[in-house]
């Protein structure tokens, strides 16, 4: 008896791993300050709530809804990207999933056949590269450096497609960085990409309004990408509802047919009464949305000073999402006289053990010199995690 090899190539989700960690630390009583989770510490916008409440009162919502997302918040989504993001989508080019998760690995098995190559930019979001590995094909690993705002450059880019390279992946505002690409960056990229027929950009805006930089580019409203494109974006992040499950993607009709095609067999739906909160969300009242993203800069800010004050701790000012991927590796190699700290998961778990401070190992992300660390959590628990932090990094020798 035996599970398949699809399933014995990816690895479990390193950041539930390590929450789970910090969950059975708290258990037995331990004051953990968990900071590895993507999540937001607010609450879902009440006129968000009281829709999905009405939609349960209206008894109108309870059967199957279309496989796509119903038409009226596809055609909302559709105008947002029009009006927003300056990119011509319609609802026949959106498709509503069960989270963005559910959104790429749908593009990823309407696309991709094995032997097929997927440029990702690393660091990455955990799931791209299990998600390439589900589908059978393979994840080819573009790094960018600490040194570059971790951005990947399009001279990188050019290097790395090979006659297989079916698509390249990426988020922006990142997941685990926080960078962003500017409007440049992401022409220079796309001039790579069109030199090529066929070759596909897989572009996750999820945090695409938790973005300081105030300059906000969707590769798809370059010329020429519309039809080389396709959008991942989603309610968890800028709507506090990661437990709502809503994504979408938005992509030339042949792709969003296809993964309409996936959905259907596995999921048939999202659930309709989280679309009619999503509807809310995406036509209605932003302040609250403007709010959270207020507190997350102001977070930031305190985050990089205090991190700033760590001695062996390099971290670059991340531009949007909420997390820091801050270089430890000068700590690799030390020990506090019982332990010694070889990698990225050492240095976690001791961290989790010594200081109870949870963070995610950067290897999970690409990147094993480094850690990731979400800010999503209260300004007195950020302060005493860097605090603990800062404590516990001087016991290492
Ligand atoms: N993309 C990125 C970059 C993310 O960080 C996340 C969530 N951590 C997702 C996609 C998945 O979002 P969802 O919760 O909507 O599935």
């Amino acid at each position: 008896m035996s599970l398949s090899n699809r399933i014995n190539a990816i690895e479990e989700s390193a950041t539930l791993a390590m929450a789970a960690k910090a969950r059975e630390f708290k258990n037995r009583g331990i004051d953990v300050i968990s900071l590895s989770l993507g999540e937001p510490d607010f609450k879902t916008p009440a006129h968000i709530c009281e829709a999905a409440k009405n939609a349960i009162d209206e008894g109108k919502y309870f059967s199957y809804p279309p496989v796509a997302g119903y038409q009226d918040l596809r055609e909302a989504l559709a105008a947002k990207y029009q009006k927003e993001n300056n990119v011509p989508y319609r609802a026949e080019n959106i498709v509503v999933s069960n989270g963005a998760k559910q959104s790429i690995a749908n593009v990823m098995l309407a696309l991709l056949n094995p032997g097929d190559e997927v440029i990702i930019f690393a660091p990455y979001w955990v799931s791209y590269d299990a998600l390439v590995r589900l589908a059978e094909a393979t994840p080819v690993l573009v790094r960018g450096t600490i040194d570059n705002d971790f951005k990947v450059t399009a001279a990188q880019v050019a290097q790395a497609i090979t006659p297989k390279t079916k698509a390249i992946i990426f988020s922006s505002p990142c997941n685990p960085t926080g960078s962003v690409f500017s409007r440049a960056e992401l022409s220079a990229i796309a001039d790579e990409v069109l030199k090529h027929p066929g070759l596909l950009v897989i572009a996750d805006e999820i945090y695409e309004h938790i973005n300081f930089t105030g300059e906000r580019t969707s590769i798809a409203s370059l010329p020429g990408m519309f039809d080389r494109t396709i959008t991942v974006n989603g309610f968890a992040k800028g709507f506090a509802m990661t437990g709502w499950r809503v994504g979408y993607i938005a992509a030339p009709k042949w792709i969003a047919d296809g993964s309409n095609k996936v959905q259907g067999q596995i999921t048939s739906a999202n659930c309709s009464i989280s679309q009619r909160g999503a509807l809310a969300a995406i036509t209605g009242d932003m302040v609250p949305t403007h709010t959270m993203v207020d507190a997350y800069r102001k977070r930031r800010d305190i985050v990089f000073n205090l991190l700033k004050d760590i001695p062996g701790v390099k971290a670059n000012y991340p531009q949007g999402a909420f997390y820091f991927f801050p270089d430890v590796s000068s700590f690799f190699g030390k020990s506090d006289g019982t332990r010694t700290i070889h990698n990225g998961d050492d240095f976690c778990l001791w961290m989790l053990e010594t200081g109870h401070v949870s963070l995610v190992p950067g290897g999970a992300f690409g990147d094993d010199h480094c850690v990731r660390l979400s800010y999503a959590a209260s300004e007195s628990d950020l302060v005493e995690a860097m605090k603990r932090m800062k404590a516990t990094l001087a016991t290492l020798k």
